[in-house]
């Protein structure tokens, strides 16, 4: 029972329905038993029972606190006011014949309009403001529909005479009400299958049945027909019953499912409304100004549906362009309003694009919190929106990414990025908390001339790149040395793709030679190579050599390194037989990129072109740099685990030459330590290198790793890395690397140069 509630709601019901029933069969057995007294009898009965009724719903909903409370008590006093009127019109029946329009007839008039409101007021707020409008005008489209109906088939060949009394008209008019806000009820109720709504639109339909009933016989002269009371009797209680069981609404528009019945419905009512109109008139085609002016009525209503739904489509899409178009957090156009803007200015023969990002802009949030963060964008928005001059747009295009459009020339674009960098600067100052963060911001400025409005776009975040790269809190314009290092990525990359897709990246060789002969007790040692390290090259017709380290960053860049380093492996794994003829047994080691390891099927890969090439595992060596593990992606692990279960040997490159971390070391499932030339270049200079040399090798040999010490240029350096304990070494002291038809020119030259090391 909700609070506030006289009457427990499972006994109300049945209590109040049967009350009803008992009225109604009271009446008819009365009637019949007394026909003289059928009308006051009938009269009372029904206005005791409306009174009663609404006086239930009056108390049991005053204390009601949701949102049908209001509904409740204007259907109450409808109810109340109509019982009373009835009371009336059975008290002046039992003095004598009443004349109509009787006080009763008043009071029931009176009633009208509040139960009107009541049941507005409970279905209102039931659905969104677009589909109450449309159900409404749905609803009268429907009572026209009904009435003309019940004109033509019933009210019309009812009247005695041709002539229509001011009473009929109103009699019409009560009916096209009625019938409406049966529609209405009956639309409201499909959107939602509220229990209540489904038992008020049945007590309703019965009402309005009985008043059609009255008024028809009213129209043929007949007295008031106490059968019509006999089905108030039971109205009442069921439209008393239902407005108190009504449910408060959903939220407005949470119903997805009752769109479609919506949609359903509208086609529905267009259909039963079309079919009433041809069968109204079919077989009995007379107008007369009733059919006439509800026809009228009906044209209208639609017209007025068809056009108010045009106007509602309309602002939908608007709304709906808006939001595709804005960043909601900002208000400034996003990524697709920029590339309207952009398209727009195509005609405009020059321009500038301003990139900014916002520095720090990740500590903000994770320091004050993404409240915090959010007003820092909001705050930023502002203050670029506000240092704009009309002509100029601000989008917001990622996370902490702003971009400004400056059409013309003029060096705006100049003076503009540094009053962002100063404003943004503020607006970071000015955040709650700002004392615990650096926030600041880098702008990348890219001018355009003939409309390369998109490619400027490109080339400021470039510049921005720059900016960030140079140190951030800074502008930086993409020309000079910005631009031309930009263009020439852009011709490796462009090129490189035609290279690896024709074949045409090479694979030279180096050697890779053990420093000591097994028996380390002999005075003497001497050199022998062991196995080749591939490395990519690359002479591009146009562009002239290219270098490892500048085309392997490409090749990462566009998504061509997986291609090119099965390229790689492929031409590696074949040579092998070559390399073997100079040195039998050779192991080939091949670089691997960080990106390749990422793949789920890596592993898989080299297996299958170890296969193909009919090379065990054992003669492969996979070199993967150190920065591959930075970011410990299990995933990468788990291939270099799968390779080692292959057979396949796994050498850390360039060791020494990053963040060095040694944690994974041990956790990797590594076979080789391959120690950066970086550290070998100032060996023989300074005692801190050698320092750092020494205690590296000896790690290496502690946990244990084979340790190849790279960039031996000088036998002074071979002869310090041999007595620090390396086992290995490469470099140009021995050979660059060399194509596969110099190999073996170079291991016989080796060979011959093999001069007896002094063991100190
Ligand atoms: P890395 O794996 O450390 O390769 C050794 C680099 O040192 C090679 O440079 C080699 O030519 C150079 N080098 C050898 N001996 C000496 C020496 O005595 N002194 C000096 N200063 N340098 C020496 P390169 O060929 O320019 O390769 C650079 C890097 O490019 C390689 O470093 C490797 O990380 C990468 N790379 C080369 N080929 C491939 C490839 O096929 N795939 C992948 N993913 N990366 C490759
Ligand atoms: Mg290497
Ligand atoms: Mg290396």
């Amino acid at each position: 029972m909700r609070a506030g509630e006289t009457v427990s709601p499972r006994l109300r019901g049945p209590v109040m329905m049967t009350s009803g029933v008992l009225a109604a069969t009271a009446v008819s057995v009365l009637a019949r038993v007394h026909p003289a007294t059928a009308v006051a009898v009938a009269a009372l009965f029904s206005g005791l029972l409306a009174v009663v009724t609404g006086l239930v719903v009056l108390v049991t909903s005053w204390r009601r606190g949701d949102a049908m409370r209001l509904s409740a008590r204007f259907l109450a006093m409808a109810m109340v006011t109509w019982g009373v009127g009835q009371l009336v019109i059975g008290g002046e029946a039992s003095l004598g014949d009443p004349v109509f329009p009787t006080l009763g007839d008043v009071l029931g008039t009176v009633s009208a309009p509040l139960g009107v409101t009541g049941l507005l007021l409970a279905l209102r707020p039931r659905s969104v403001r677009t589909h109450w409008a449309r159900m409404t005008l749905d609803s009268l489209l429907l009572g026209c529909a009904t009435l003309l109906m019940l004109w033509r088939v019933a009210y019309r060949p009812a009247l005695l005479s041709g002539g229509l009394s001011a009473g009929d008209a109103l009699a019409l008019l009560i009916a096209l009400i009625e019938t409406s806000i049966l529609a209405l009820l009956v639309l409201g109720w499909l959107r939602e299958f509220d229990r209540g709504l489904l038992l008020t639109m049945l007590g309703f339909a019965v009402y309005a049945a009985a008043d059609g009933y009255t008024l028809r016989s009213v129209a043929q002269g007949h007295l008031w027909p106490w059968a019509a009371a006999a089905l108030w009797c039971i109205a009442w209680p069921a439209i008393g019953e239902g407005v108190l069981r009504l449910q408060p609404a959903r939220h407005a528009d949470d119903g997805r499912a009752s769109e479609a019945r919506v949609a359903l419905t509208t086609t529905v009512v267009t259909f039963i409304v079309l079919v009433v109109a041809v069968a109204a008139f079919a077989g009995d085609p007379v107008t007369d100004s009733v059919t006439i002016a509800v026809a009228v009525a009906m044209i209208a209503v639609f017209s007025a549906r068809e056009a108010w739904t045009g106007v509602q489509r309309g602002r939908l899409m608007r709304s709906l362009t808006r939001q595709a178009m804005q960043d909601p957090l900002t208000g400034l156009g996003n990524r697709r309003a920029l590339g309207w803007r952009l398209e727009e200015l195509a005609d405009t023969p020059e321009g500038a694009v301003l990139t900014l990002d916002l520095d720090g802009f990740k500590e903000v949030n994770d320091v004050l919190g993404h409240s915090r963060g959010d007003d820092l964008l909001v705050a930023v928005a502002d203050c670029v929106h506000a240092a704009l001059e009309p002509d100029c747009r601000a989008f917001r295009v990622g996370g902490d990414e702003f971009v400004v459009v400056v059409p013309g020339g003029g060096g705006r674009d100049r003076a503009l990025a540094h009053t962002l960098l100063e404003a943004v600067r503020a607006a970071a100052l000015a955040l709650p908390g700002a004392a615990a963060v650096r926030v600041s911001t880098s702008i990348g400025v890219a001018r355009w001339s003939g409309g390369a409005t998109a490619a400027a776009v490109v080339e400021s975040g470039v510049a921005l790149h720059a900016a960030k790269q140079s140190g951030r809190d800074r502008v930086e314009r993409y020309d000079g040395p910005v631009a031309a290092q930009h263009r020439r990525s852009l011709d490796v990359e462009r090129r490189l793709r035609v290279a690896v897709r024709t074949g045409d990246v090479d694979v030279h060789y180096q050697p890779v030679l053990r420093l000591e002969s097994e028996a380390s007790e002999a005075s003497e040692a001497s050199e022998a190579v062991v196995g080749f390290e591939a490395l990519a090259r690359w002479v591009d017709p146009l562009l002239g050599r290219v270098t490892p380290d500048e085309f392997i960053p490409a090749a990462e860049r566009c998504g061509l390194i997986a291609e090119l380093g099965t390229h790689v492996l492929r031409r590696s794994l074949a040579d092998l037989a070559a390399l073997d003829a100079s040195v039998a047994g050779a192991r080939v080691a091949v670089n691997v990129s960080p990106v390749q390891l990422r793949s789920p099927t890596f592993a898989a890969d080299v297996a299958d072109l170890l296969a193909e090439a009919g090379v065990p595992a054992t003669r492969l060596v996979i070199e993967v740099t150190e920065s591959a593990f930075v970011g410990e992606d299990a995933g990468e692990l788990g291939q270099l685990q799968q390779l080692r279960a292959l057979g396949v040997w796994v050498a850390i490159d360039d060791f020494g030459s990053g963040y060095s971390a040694l944690a994974y070391l041990s956790r990797l499932p590594a076979s080789t330590l391959k120690l950066d030339q970086g550290l070998t270049a100032n060996l023989t200079t300074d005692p801190r290198a050698l320092a750092v040399m020494r205690s590296i090798i000896d790690l290496g040999r502690a946990l244990p790793l084979d340790v190849v010490v790279e960039g031996i240029e000088t036998t002074e350096v071979r002869d310090v890395v041999r007595e620090l304990g390396a086992r290995y070494a490469q470099g140009w002291l021995y050979a660059a690397a060399v194509p596969l038809d110099q190999v073996a020119g170079v291991v016989a030259d080796l060979e011959r140069r093999r001069l007896p090391v002094i063991r100190g």
